[in-house]
């Protein structure tokens, strides 16, 4: 059988080695398999093999928890892919999500805790199971005063059958723990969450979330973050590659986007999917604009709000405007002029189908009605001048530089900043045949606000 265990090797990595055995290893199971020599193999020689498998097995689950954990402590799967190292995994072997980030978390915690428990995995004494029962077992209260038994729990692994040595490791536990068993899920007040908003509209976020809550949260925020990436990957390809306008921001950027978004979903989805489209029940934020200066924007407290999202949060009918004269008075709440209605929300929806911005697969139920020409320049709120758009694209488009234009045929296109253009889709699909208009002569042309042009098809 193969050796990669403890003594394989010299320092320096020989990449051909690995590639080696997994080409020896091909040509045993090829021969094993294909070839028929299984059927050569007498009993004792079978259960052999199976064992001796096993022992493959533990070697490469030593290799792969040191690779994982040293791939974590890098970051690199973050710096370079925009994800976790366990999402990472997941995504790339075709492996389940929790499974994964499990092995990355055990990997983790041998790393930085238990180098009996690394080199015993070294030797072939346990495999990842066992490494994973030592782990869970040693929560952080009592981490210091587990660490001097796990030696002595190694040597009971060949003397007993796996469950009994499990509920071993879980005794000692349990006895060093003086509230028992560590399970931060029974104290409902473990939860907490401190929200401190700051000056110029920033939050700061802090906080703790147990059993359930933290993997349904957790969970939730990382898949979404990955969704992110991968939308945000397609569109950086879209405006022009990694020297384009739009970039792929770090993976705390991401799961920042991804936990705002949930909420704006949360807030603003329909009842039940059967009643969509309808116009989905929203929270109310007014925002006031002042009629004397109608650039700045501020929330109800005077906070200004920055021009992306002043622009965003007005073409969305989540937020009411309210003008106010100089003497603070209310002189528009600027509703009926912008409202999109019940029917034209259903027409918007058998239109577009969803997001219309090329790639994007969000549903229709989270869009945006956005205007093209904004509604505080007299844009019409009707079918010609509105495109549904996910929240992130409505902001793309609202960005400075950024310009979303319509046709006669109702189809719409951008222009962005460097002047690439593009075609929208409907219902997933790109529109095709002959290329956007060329871009303008002014790129830099305040967004949404330039008038529609005619279709060249
Ligand atoms: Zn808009
Ligand atoms: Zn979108």
């Amino acid at each position: 059988m193969f050796d990669i265990g403890s003594d394989a090797g010299s320092p320096g990595y020989d990449p051909s080695a690995l590639t080696d055995v997994i080409h020896q290893f091909s040509l045993v199971r090829s021969d094993l398999i294909c070839h028929g020599a299984l059927s050569d193999v007498d009993d004792n020689q079978l259960c052999e093999l199976a064992l001796n498998i096993e022992s493959l097995r533990r070697g490469l689950d030593s290799l792969s928890i040191t690779v994982l954990a040293e791939l974590d402590a890098r970051g690199t799967t973050d710096t370079v892919h925009g994800m976790r190292t366990g999402s990472w995994l997941a995504n790339n072997a075709l492996l389940p999500g929790g499974g994964s980030r499990s092995r990355v978390k055990v990997a983790d915690r041998v790393r930085r805790h238990f180098p009996e428990i690394a080199s015993s995995l070294e030797s072939g004494a346990i495999g990842f199971d066992h490494a994973k029962v030592l782990v869970d077992a040693a929560n952080p209260r009592i981490i210091d005063e587990f660490k001097p038994f796990v030696t002595r729990l190694i040597d009971l692994v060949p003397l007993m059958t796996f469950e009994r040595w499990k509920k071993e490791v879980e005794g000692v536990a349990a006895l060093l723990d003086q509230d028992g068993g560590h399970n931060p899920g029974d104290d409902i007040t473990d939860n907490t969450l401190t929200l401190s908003p700051g000056m110029s509209g920033t939050l700061g976020i802090k906080g703790q979330l147990c059993g359930d809550n933290a993997i349904i949260v957790f969970d939730a925020i990382s898949e979404r973050a990955d969704q992110i990436f991968h939308r945000m990957k397609n569109d950086a390809k879209l405006a022009g590659g990694v020297k384009g306008d739009l970039k792929i921001p770090p993976r705390r950027t991401l799961l920042a986007l991804a936990l705002s978004e949930l909420v704006r979903e949360a807030l603003g989805k329909p009842a039940s999917a059967a009643s969509a489209p309808t116009v989905a029940p929203r929270t109310d934020v007014s925002l006031v604009i002042n009629a004397a200066n109608p650039d700045l924007v501020t929330d109800s407290n005077g906070t200004p709000i920055g021009d992306t999202s002043k622009f965003t949060l007005l073409c969305d009918p989540t937020f009411r405007p309210v003008v106010m004269n100089t003497e603070g008075m209310v002189i528009d709440l600027g509703r009926d002029q912008r409202l999109v209605n019940d029917a034209l929300r259903r027409a918007l929806f058998h239109r577009d189908g969803g997001c219309v911005w090329p790639g994007c697969e969000n549903p229709a139920t989270w869009c945006d009605a956005h205007h093209v020409q904004h509604w505080i320049n007299n844009g019409r709120t009707d079918l010609a001048n509105t495109g549904l758009l996910c929240r992130y694209h409505h902001g793309v488009t609202h960005r400075k530089g950024w310009s979303m234009h319509a046709t006669d045929d109702q189809w719409f296109w951008w222009e962005s900043p460097s002047g690439k253009s593009f075609w929208s889709q409907r219902h997933g699909k790109q529109r095709t045949g002959c290329p956007p208009p060329p871009p303008s002569q002014s790129p830099n042309a305040p967004p949404s606000n330039a008038p529609p042009r005619p279709s060249q098809c």
